[in-house]
């Protein structure tokens, strides 16, 4: 079967344009650009590497974004104490604090004191609560981003059984929420599977959109899903590649050699769900920054 790639890159810029017309109305409302603070604890690579590009999109887009960068042995006060300031500036728009936050550091704790207006990442537990309901305010960007995915593929779930493997706070459960939920790219059959999930490839198989977050390098495999299936790979993985000058090599939890024989629709690691969440972060900061106005 010939497969249509789901192509983040391209879908991306679409988002970000329309992001970037918007932040133009903004800033003629409030007289000033919309305004992201990221804070990120620690050197983890992979975040510091999340961290730059977020920067460097948001600058694209005409958002300002600042980054607050603390040492790993920070503690979860002087983490709150940012928070605090940013929740009381009135030029701050949108917050992120960025995961994984080290392991002495309570991370619930520390979402919860952002301001649920701020909370562009969608994960205090007031907007986790808007989503449950089927209301939501800020979408978590990856789930944003794959919905946006499918329905700017002509792929929207309504009606369709959605298989999602991996049920992490961050993607897997709001994915649920969302795409169950009765709304545009919603209304969905949604099947959430985990670890313990017994007969996995049995109900992969019954899946017409399949998406994968779990962080196992190629984990789905072509027999495990049917033909026709739209696959959207969320995992990222570094595997070791000494050919290549880096040391690794980037690879999702599908295998694509596989599952792209079946599918009608695919995604590919990196180039897919990675560049959607950037821009629907960047998009909830736009919202984000309109709130602001409509509320002073
Ligand atoms: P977590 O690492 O927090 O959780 C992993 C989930 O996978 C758990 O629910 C776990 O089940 C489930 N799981 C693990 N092994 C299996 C298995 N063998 N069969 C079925 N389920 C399994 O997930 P995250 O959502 O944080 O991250 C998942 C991946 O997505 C990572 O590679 C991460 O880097 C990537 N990611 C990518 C983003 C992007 O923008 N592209 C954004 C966020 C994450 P259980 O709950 O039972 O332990």
């Amino acid at each position: 079967m010939s497969y249509r790639l789901l192509d983040g890159r391209k879908l991306s810029a679409q988002i970000l344009s329309e992001v970037t017309l918007g932040v133009s109305d903004v800033k003629v409302m409030l007289g000033r650009s919309p305004s992201l603070s990221l804070i990120s604890v620690g050197d983890d690579p992979s975040s510091t590497v999340y961290v730059r590009n977020k920067e460097r999109t948001a600058a694209s887009v005409g958002i300002l974004a600042q980054t607050f960068r603390l040492p790993s042995k920070s503690t979860e006060i002087e983490v709150k104490a940012i928070i605090k300031q940013l929740n009381s500036d009135s030029s701050c728009h949108g917050i992120i604090v960025q995961l994984p936050l080290p392991k002495h550091i309570a991370a619930g704790s520390v979402l919860s004191s952002i301001d649920p207006f701020k909370d562009v990442d969608g994960l205090h537990p007031l907007n986790m609560g808007f989503l449950a309901s089927g209301n939501p305010r800020f979408i978590p960007a990856t789930p944003g981003g794959i919905r946006q995915m499918l329905l700017r593929t002509n792929n929207a779930p309504s009606g369709k059984h959605v298989v999602i493997i991996g049920r992490s706070d961050i993607v897997g459960r709001p994915l649920f929420q969302l795409l169950s939920a009765k709304i545009e790219g919603g209304d969905a059959t949604v099947t959430l599977c985990h670890s313990l999930t017994r007969e996995l490839p049995e109900i992969c198989r019954l899946a017409d959109v399949i998406i994968v977050a779990i962080g196992k390098p190629n984990f789905l495999t072509g027999d495990m899903v049917s033909d026709g299936v739209v696959a959207i790979d969320v995992g990222i993985n570094r595997v070791n590649a000494p050919e290549v000058k880096r040391g690794y090599r980037l690879v999702g939890d599908i295998d694509f050699a596989t599952v792209s024989e079946k599918a009608s629709a695919i995604s590919k690691v990196p180039g897919g769900v990675g560049p959607m969440t950037v821009a629907m972060l960047l998009s909830n900061t736009l919202e984000a920054a309109k709130m602001s106005y409509q509320g002073s």
